[in-house]
């Protein structure tokens, strides 16, 4: 059996977040899903996701041209000798970035295909899930605004969310945060990788009253692990990092040098469920919990929750704090009494909606 098509459909979403959305380069953003489809001779078909958002053009062109020519007529069976060519095959485009996200979407895809042929979740496939639903915590868009900051964590608190980060930078806006959810409730902030070692203690010394339940990617570059551990032993805050690593190896000398009290890989980042499952292990191995990575609404969303049911302790799914216009992976991607199920038929469990990737689909434009 063999691959007989391999596409990339980008859809573009509209969104609301409970205020002003995020830019980029003064454009409001929307919200860009890469999906993965595969197809084999016998009509089967897989789908994944490559990390989207605003690169999604240039993970569509990886796909299209340098990954997608390498799959057609290639057995979709052999996921990790596959996976292991293409990855040696293409490393001198691109280590990272459209190249890594395109083939993470193509992996899962994979993972997909082969649980459909097992009839089997990707869960089960993988020794079985040990859960049956995980809690969600609302990962909220930065906002910026004290009052907006309030209104939307309280939101969120009522519609069941177990947990709430926030991605400010202003301290001030997390100690409001703080003020309208209770001492009890989780508190994350993700300032994504601004700080020198130095603010990163004073910003810690003034965060220490919030009780925050961990800070993340505080420190500039991501990939400096020696600061991130002296930050960590410092300022005695939890700290989160990893969905900018590149590759497991990066977790290994991340965990090595003891630079963070949670690992968050991204599936559709870091290499999709192969990487991750490499990733799983290295978790186990140095004792450091992983918290998936996983701000998406697509079968990458599908492949995070599959994967994190694996683990013994349960953890929370990052779930972004946006109401989409139309949702292609319907009631799998949605909360219930501030959980998530974890999706229960063969690969993934769901299929997105056909009519929602039609009407809402877009090209690179020029
Ligand atoms: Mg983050």
């Amino acid at each position: 059996m063999s691959i007989k098509k391999a596409e990339a459909i980008a859809v573009s979403l509209p969104f609301d977040i409970g205020g002003p959305k995020p830019t980029f380069a003064g454009i409001p953003r929307r919200m860009e899903i890469l999906f993965i489809r595969l197809e084999n001779h016998q009509g089967l078909v897989g789908w994944g996701e490559a990390f989207g958002l605003s690169i999604w053009p240039a993970t569509l062109q990886a796909f299209e041209h340098l990954v997608a020519p390498l799959v057609i007529d290639q057995d979709e069976s052999d996921i990790s000798g596959l996976m292991e060519r293409l990855t040696r095959q293409l490393h001198i485009l691109g280590r990272s970035g459209a190249v890594t996200y395109a083939l993470s979407g193509l992996d899962i895809a994979l993972w997909d295909m082969a649980g459909k042929k097992a009839n089997q979740s990707i869960g089960e496939m993988l020794g079985g899930p040990k859960h049956t639903q995980l809690p969600a915590y609302a990962s909220l868009m930065r906002y910026g605004c004290e009052q907006l900051v309030k209104d939307n964590s309280m939101r969120a608190l009522n519609q069941g969310f177990k947990g709430i980060k926030l991605h400010e930078t202003q301290v001030g806006l997390v100690h409001a945060a703080r003020s309208v959810l209770g001492p009890h409730v989780p508190l994350m902030m993700d300032v994504n990788c601004p700080w020198s070692i130095e603010e990163s203690l004073r910003a810690a010394e003034e965060l220490c009253s919030a009780e925050l339940y961990w800070l993340e990617e505080p420190i500039w570059p991501p990939e400096d692990f020696e600061a991130l551990q002296q930050v960590r032993t410092q300022s005695g805050i939890r700290i989160a990092a990893g969905e900018n690593n590149i590759s497991v190896l990066h977790f290994e000398q991340m965990l090595k040098a003891q630079s963070v009290d949670f690992i968050q890989p991204s599936v559709t980042k870091i290499g999709g469920i192969s990487a991750f499952l490499k990733v799983m292990a290295l978790s186990d191995q140095h004792q450091v919990p992983l918290m998936p990575h996983s701000p998406y609404f697509g079968p990458g969303f599908l492949a995070s929750l599959h994967l994190a049911s694996l683990l013994e302790e349960e953890v929370m799914i990052e779930y972004s704090f946006a109401d989409l216009g139309a949702n292609p992976m319907g009631s799998a991607v949605l909360l219930d009494q501030g959980f998530l199920k974890i999706p229960q038929g063969p690969g993934l469990g769901q299929d997105p909606e056909l009519d929602i990737l039609r009407e809402f689909r877009v090209r690179p434009q020029g």
